[in-house]
């Protein structure tokens, strides 16, 4: 049965940009150009001009954006990149595809965004680059990274890249600042359908101002060259679909106030939480304009707590229950205690641009006897 109130509805999205879904559908499937063509260049120019950068290059999903962004900073097999150990399997993973060794540091309790210090402390002669990952909607403090790293040896600093992981915060600024905006900048996105600004399916994008950065990106992901039979260096297929296109064109028109939602029913989540003990509402970090993409609560018995908002129909989530250095495909010794917490204790609860007051306050109300039920008492 699905929930009653979920944590995403991709369906009241979807109606709203039917038509002009199913306009451009046909446009594609007279044409045949399904991969690239007239709508992958019109999308990735119109998310460029949304994103402030100056290039997007659409790629198939967001895994690879962050693999192809990484090679394109030359990240190279044998060398290492640092990455939150709190993050999306995907953050990792890609940094594996790349040849390269993932190298976990912890995050800040509150804000669940990297730890600016750890990070700069886990550089290494074999450190070529470092992925602050923008958690829930919110950015990482890149500019504390960069000026961390400014401070380091010149041969550090020429070397470690910054590659931020975008796939949760489109829309999203800090201090003004876009993700993969600014000099030798470069960011990866993900169109997963339940993104923030979601495909029908799979697909991503690089996001830079840097011109040889992006075509050395467009080049990775079209076997290695910008013309047919062009290979100037060995590449993937990884390319976005023109149907995809089409739909995340329809949808982009709708994202700044799909957005605008988000923000309103986290405000209202927060209200309503104010006064309820034993939640711990999600923290902004000061200069970030936030865009939601999860809402997430840290409450004790965590487990027990989502079991019972589950049981009333209410789709709750957990973003992410084991901290990469937990996982089977990323063990080490190491221990993060920030994200350890984070994992335990972190709760999603819905929100999406569709979620209605009511429903917010059926989801507080039943958080509010999962938390006081007898049973929840310490165990
Ligand atoms: C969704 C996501 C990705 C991967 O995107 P896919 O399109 O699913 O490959 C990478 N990093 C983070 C933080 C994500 O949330």
């Amino acid at each position: 049965m699905s929930p009653r109130i979920p944590l995403v509805d991709l369906a009241a999205a979807h109606a709203e940009i039917a038509h002009a879904v199913q306009a451009g559908f046909a446009e594609v499937l007279a044409t045949t150009g399904f991969v690239g063509g007239p709508q992958v260049a019109a999308f990735e120019r119109e998310y460029a001009a949304f994103a402030g950068v100056k290039h997007c290059v659409g790629v198939a999903n967001g895994t690879d954006a962050v693999e192809l962004a990484l090679r394109a900073v030359g990240v190279r097999p044998g060398e290492e990149v640092i990455v939150p150990a709190n993050t999306f399997a995907a953050t990792a993973g890609a940094v594996v595809r790349a040849g390269a060794e993932p190298v976990f540091v912890d995050c800040d309790r509150s804000t669940c965004l990297i730890d600016v210090p750890a990070a700069l402390a886990a550089i290494g002669p074999a450190t070529k680059a470092i992925v602050p990952v923008h958690l829930y909607g919110q950015l990482a403090p890149v500019e504390e990274l960069r000026a961390g790293l400014n401070g380091l040896s010149e041969a550090v600093r020429s070397r470690v890249r910054i590659v931020e992981d975008a796939a949760q915060c489109q829309g999203a600024r800090r201090r003004g600042r876009t993700p993969g905006s600014g000099p030798g900048a470069i960011a990866a996105t993900s169109f997963y359908p339940g993104k923030n600004l979601g495909a029908y399916g799979d697909a991503g994008a690089v996001l830079t101002d840097d011109e040889d950065l992006a075509e050395t990106v467009r080049k990775l992901g079209s076997h290695g060259g910008l013309a047919k039979y062009a290979h100037d260096i060995p590449g993937v297929n990884s390319r976005l679909d023109a149907l995809q296109a089409v739909v995340l064109r329809a949808k982009l028109r709708r994202l700044p106030e799909w957005n605008v939602a988000r923000q309103e029913a986290a405000s209202y989540y927060d209200k309503l939480l104010g006064g309820l003990d034993g939640v711990t509402v999600p923290t902004v970090l000061p200069g970030n304009e936030h865009v939601w993409h999860l809402y997430t609560v840290q409450v004790a018995a965590r487990d027990a707590v989502l079991a019972e908002l589950e049981a009333e129909g209410i789709g709750a989530g957990i973003h992410y229950p084991v901290p990469l250095h937990h996982t089977g495909a990323f063990a080490t010794d190491a221990s993060f205690p920030h994200a350890e917490h984070i994992a335990a204790h972190t709760l999603s609860l819905p929100l999406h641009p569709h979620l209605m007051r009511e429903q917010q306050e059926t989801v507080v109300a039943a958080l509010a006897r999962a938390l006081s039920a007898p049973r929840r008492r310490p165990l």
